[in-house]
């Protein structure tokens, strides 16, 4: 049996928890032999102890091994000269040195996760955001100007080829998916601010010019103001959204709390070769450390990675644990007695655990 080695880095605040908790899922998931974890240093308080918030050899790792599973980095205080946070540079630096372009963020209405907007049924809000995930306005990050303390600037930057493959991915993921809700149609929603800034204006152009190649997907548009209200009054009618960098890290979470809040948001971030798969949230130190906080959103990231590696390596043992991982937490879910506490219960992290491990068994 092919097996995969999977790098972790568990990072600071509630990462540790939900690292841990994934790993045990899919490792109930898949046996012991089709997955090899190995953990690596990272994160804000590594920064803090030796000044490496990424070190060099867990770099060589993530680039070396099938897949990466993050739990979430960063600590109030630890940040750079600049006022910049140092734990959001843990997966910044991975993003941009391996290349991680399309950020893929499914919005899913689970049953037993009640949605704040009133009437939504779970299956009737389930579409995918697609942030493009290495220029945009966050490309500049660490290169922007602060000119004497009196006048600061950051450049957004789109490239061609950066816009046309996150377009096309969005493409080919909604050919792949079964159409919005609303009307089973397959539609790409581009959101920008094309009536506003040049950049935006690009953005679209480009595609639209990739969507020619694509009949049977609908080109649909929304600027990222509009969109916000879209996402709470029609959520149904969404299918994939592709998004610049910044817009998309918004609206994701946005869409999270349709549908339950972070605690609940899976996050796969793909480029050609490397995947860093983590919850959509932060590394919530409010809550950390005290086993309150839900591993919903690193289980089901995790359970992206099995799909994802699923596809890379053609592995149908693969597929079929991504699945049984999602439907395990889908009936933990639904079935009411343990649900986590953003959710309005009070089961636990390990509490969560257990249950989903128990219902895989
Ligand atoms: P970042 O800037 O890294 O995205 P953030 O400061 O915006 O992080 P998060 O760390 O994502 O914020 O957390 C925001 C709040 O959401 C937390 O204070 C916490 O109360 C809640 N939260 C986040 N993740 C979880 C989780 N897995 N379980 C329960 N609550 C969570």
């Amino acid at each position: 049996m092919k097996s995969y080695d999977i790098a972790t880095i568990e990072g600071d605040g509630i990462g540790p928890e939900v690292c841990q908790s994934a790993v045990a899922v899919l490792k109930e998931a898949c046996g012991s032999e089709l997955l090899r974890f190995e953990a690596f240093d990272g994160g804000a308080a590594h920064y803090a102890r030796t000044g490496a918030v990424l070190p060099e050899d867990t770099f060589a790792a993530c680039k070396s091994m099938h897949a990466m599973l993050h739990g979430a980095a960063g600590l109030p205080g630890v940040t750079y000269a600049d006022g910049t946070e140092v734990g959001n540079d843990l997966h910044l630096q991975l993003r941009f040195r391996l290349d991680l372009f399309a950020n893929v963020r499914p919005i899913r209405l689970y049953a037993g996760a009640e949605s704040p907007l009133k009437g939504w049924q779970p299956g009737q809000i389930d579409y995918v955001i697609v942030r493009e995930n290495t220029e945009g306005l966050y490309a500049s990050r660490g290169g922007g100007i602060n000119l004497r303390g009196e006048v600061s600037t950051d450049t957004l930057v789109m490239t061609r080829k950066g816009v046309e493959r996150v377009a096309r991915f969005s493409f080919d993921l909604a050919r792949r998916r079964k159409g919005a809700p609303r009307d089973g149609k397959r539609r790409v929603t581009v959101c920008d601010k094309a009536n506003i800034l040049r950049s935006y204006a690009f953005f679209r152009a480009i595609c639209d010019e990739v969507a020619a190649g694509y009949d049977d997907v609908e080109i649909d548009y929304a600027y990222a103001d509009a969109i916000t209200v879209h996402m709470l009054k029609k959520p149904d009618f969404y299918d994939v959204i592709v998004a610049e960098n910044m817009f998309g890290d918004i609206i994701s979470d946005l869409g999270a709390g349709t549908v339950g809040g972070l605690g609940i948001a899976a996050s796969a971030e793909l480029g050609e070769r490397h995947g860093l798969f983590q919850g959509a949230h932060g590394s919530a130190p409010d809550i950390a450390g005290r086993n309150l906080a839900s591993p919903i959103a690193t289980i089901l990231s995790g359970a992206l990675m099995l799909r994802w590696l699923g596809e890379q390596h053609a592995d149908p043992a693969l597929l079929a644990a991504a699945d049984r991982v999602e439907q395990a937490v889908e009936a933990v879910l639904a079935e009411g007695a343990t649900v986590p506490r953003d959710l309005g219960g009070s089961a636990s992290c390990t509490d969560m655990t257990e249950a989903i491990c128990r219902r895989l068994r």
